[in-house]
C-alpha cells in the first residue's frame, strides 16, 4: 500500500486535514485510525437516551473561517450558548473569572484580595519566572492562594512554581487592577474569557461535529493501530500492513508518537522530556431535571474533582425529558474505585449539585490517558526540538496532542486547512 500524504489519527485534526485535502481535489492520502470510529476526544458516546462526550466539549469559535465552517458541516444542528460558569470554595460560590468577582467572597477574604491586589501593584514589574510569579504579579497572593494555585494543581497536577506562562495568555482572562479592585464592589459589567459565548450542536453531542467532517472521506481507515513508523524508509506499519508515503501528517499524542520511530534513539528520547496529565471522567445519568449551570470549578482540596458541568444543559437533546446528566474530571492520581465514587458523590451533595437520595440511572468512568501536555520547563525546548528534526524527515505534526500544546478545537479546524493547504 502507498499514500502520497499518510495521516495518523482521526480525531478532529485528522479529519480536518483529510476533508481539507479533499476540498482541494487531493485523494491520494490515507487517514489510519486504531478506533472503530473516528472523532478521538471530539467523539461523543450515546447510552439509553442520553449523550456523554469525553468531559465537556464546548466549540469556542473566534475566527470567521471557524465559524464557517462549522456552520457548514452542521448545516443549522448548532446553539450558542451563554457561559453559566462559577467556582466554588468553601461556601461561596463566584462567578467566573474568580479575578473579577471578588464581590462573591466573604468579607474578610474580599478585603484579604484587595489588600493582596494593592500590594502586588506596588512591587516593581519583574518578568515573571513561573506561572506562580506571574500570577501573583497579576493578581496578588490571597487571590493566588484561594484559587489559581489549588485549582491549578489539581488541573496540572504539578505546583504553579514548576510552570511556564507560555499556555495562559488565552486561557487566564486577566482583568485590569482596577477591574479587579472595582469588582470587589460589585458584579463587573463586561464579559471575561475565551468562553464567554460558545456554540454546541443540537443533537449529537460533539460528536455530530466529527461525524460531518467525517463523512465520505475516501481515505479514512478505521481499526488501523499504529504499531511502528520508520522515518528513514518511510513506512508505517498499521493493522498488520505496511504502508509507504511521500509526506506524514502526525495527530497522535508526541510521546506516544516518539515511542513508535523505528532506529531514532535521540529523538525517541525526547519523550521523557514531555510530562502530561491524564484525567478520568465520571459521568452520572440522574432520574432529575437539575438546576441550569455549565460548569463549575472546584479548586478546595477536600473536594475529588476539578470541574463539574451539566451535559444535559447543553442540548436537551443530551438527556430525555425529566432527567439530566452531569460530567465529573477527576485528576487520574485518584483510582477509578467505589471508594473514589462514594467521594465525589458526598462532595456533589455537600456543594449543593446533587440530593442525597437522588437516584441514580447510569454511571460510568470515561479515562483520558492524554489530557494536558504539561508546560514544565523541560517542555518547550524539547518540542521544539522533536518537531524540526521530524519536519526535516518529512513528518508534520498538528493539533494539540500532535504540537503537544494546550489549544481547542477551533484550533485543530484551522490547522487541518493550514496543513492541507501547505500539502497540496
Ligand atoms: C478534558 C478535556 C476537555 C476539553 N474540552 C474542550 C472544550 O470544551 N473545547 C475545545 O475546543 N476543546 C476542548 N478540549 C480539547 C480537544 O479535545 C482537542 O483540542 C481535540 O480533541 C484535539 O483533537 P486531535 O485530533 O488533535 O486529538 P485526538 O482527539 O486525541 O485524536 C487523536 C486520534 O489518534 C488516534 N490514535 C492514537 N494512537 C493511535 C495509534 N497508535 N494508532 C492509530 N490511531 C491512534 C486516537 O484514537 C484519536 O482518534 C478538551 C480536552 C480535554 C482533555
Amino acid at each position: 500500500m502507498h499514500s502520497k500524504t499518510l495521516i495518523l489519527g482521526a480525531g478532529l485534526t485528522g479529519l480536518s486535514t483529510a476533508y481539507h485535502l479533499e476540498q482541494r481535489g487531493d485523494t491520494d492520502y490515507l487517514l489510519l485510525e486504531r478506533e472503530p470510529e473516528p472523532g478521538g476526544l471530539c467523539a461523543s458516546q450515546h447510552r439509553s437516551g442520553f449523550t456523554f462526550d469525553y468531559g465537556g466539549h464546548l466549540l469556542h469559535l473566534h475566527t470567521a473561517y471557524g465559524k464557517k465552517l462549522v456552520k457548514k458541516l452542521l448545516k443549522g444542528n448548532l446553539s450558542r450558548l451563554a457561559r453559566q460558569a462559577w467556582i466554588y470554595t468553601g461556601n461561596a460560590r463566584v462567578p467566573y473569572p474568580f479575578q473579577a468577582n471578588l464581590f462573591a467572597l466573604p468579607a474578610q477574604q474580599r478585603q484579604a484580595c484587595v489588600d493582596g491586589l494593592l500590594k502586588a501593584a506596588a512591587r516593581p514589574a519583574r518578568p515573571p519566572k513561573n506561572f506562580e510569579q506571574w500570577c501573583l504579579q497579576a493578581f496578588g497572593r490571597p487571590v493566588y492562594e484561594l484559587f489559581m494555585r489549588p485549582y491549578n494543581t489539581k488541573l496540572w497536577g504539578v505546583s504553579p512554581d514548576k510552570l511556564t506562562c507560555d499556555w495562559c495568555g488565552p486561557f487566564v482572562p486577566i482583568p485590569t487592577q482596577q477591574e479587579i479592585l472595582q469588582s470587589a464592589q460589585k458584579p463587573p459589567r463586561r464579559q471575561y474569557g475565551y468562553n464567554c459565548y460558545f456554540y454546541y450542536p443540537q443533537q449529537g453531542g460533539c460528536g455530530a461535529l466529527v461525524q460531518a467532517l467525517a463523512r465520505g472521506l475516501k481515505g479514512l481507515k478505521t481499526r488501523m493501530r499504529i504499531t511502528r513508523v520508520d522515518l528513514q524508509n518511510k513506512t508505517v506499519r498499521a493493522g498488520g500492513k505496511t504502508i509507504s508515503y511521500d509526506r506524514l501528517v502526525n495527530t497522535l499524542p508526541l510521546p506516544a508518537f516518539l515511542r513508535l520511530l523505528k532506529g531514532q534513539p535521540r529523538l525517541t528520547a525526547l519523550a521523557d522530556q514531555l510530562a502530561y496529565t491524564s484525567v478520568n471522567v465520571y459521568n452520572l445519568a440522574l432520574k432529575k431535571p437539575l438546576k441550569l449551570f455549565s460548569w463549575i470549578y472546584f479548586p478546595d482540596q477536600e473536594d475529588p474533582f476539578y470541574r463539574v458541568g451539566l451535559q444535559s444543559g447543553f442540548s436537551p437533546a443530551n438527556a430525555p425529558r425529566g432527567t439530566s446528566s452531569i460530567y465529573i474530571e477527576v485528576p487520574a492520581a485518584l483510582p477509578r474505585t467505589a471508594r473514589t465514587e462514594k467521594r465525589i458523590w458526598k462532595a456533589l451533595v455537600q456543594k449543593g449539585i446533587i440530593e442525597e437520595h437522588d437516584e441514580v440511572l447510569f454511571s460510568f468512568w470515561q479515562p483520558l490517558p492524554y489530557a494536558y501536555a504539561v508546560y514544565d520547563r523541560r517542555r518547550s525546548r524539547a518540542v521544539r526540538q522533536a518537531l524540526a528534526a521530524l519536519a526535516k524527515r518529512g513528518c508534520f505534526c498538528a493539533g494539540r496532542y500532535g504540537k503537544w500544546e494546550y489549544s481547542f478545537m477551533e484550533s485543530s479546524l484551522l490547522e487541518g486547512l493550514a496543513l492541507a493547504e501547505k500539502l497540496v
